[in-house]
């Protein structure tokens, strides 16, 4: 980890914490609007509307997938600082410039890292 990032630990976390606070608002609603669909797509007779909801469902399921993947990193993340190994790239090790972090706190890796999987992938 790097100095200057130690430096930024305590905003670093509440940036963390706040991101925590708000994924967790958004499933929930996401869990709320999806019960809602459900009820109303038993209700609905005409396929079109029917058609449409099921689009609608869709969408939130994608929302609401991604929304947890992210609370999954930002949850890692706090435990991460939790322990100390917070900053530093989970695949070369070296440590997170603290402008990354500060854009994206629960990054796992550095932009080279990141650049490799994403050519690989
Ligand atoms: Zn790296």
């Amino acid at each position: 980890m790097e100095i200057q990032t130690q430096a930024h630990l305590p905003m670093l976390r509440q940036l963390l914490l706040y991101r925590q606070a708000e994924l967790r608002a958004e499933v929930h609603a996401a869990q709320l609007a999806r019960q809602e669909l459900q009820t109303q797509s038993q209700e609905v007779q005409d396929l079109k509307d029917g058609a449409e909801l099921m689009q609608r469902q869709q969408t939130e399921d994608f929302q609401a997938t991604r929304d947890l993947q992210e609370l999954q990193e930002v949850d890692a993340a706090l435990s991460r600082l939790a322990t100390g190994n917070y900053g530093d790239c989970a695949d070369c090790g070296e440590a997170i410039p603290v402008a990354r972090l500060t854009a994206l706190p629960s990054v796992r890796l550095c932009a080279g890292c990141q650049a490799v999987r994403e050519h690989l992938s």
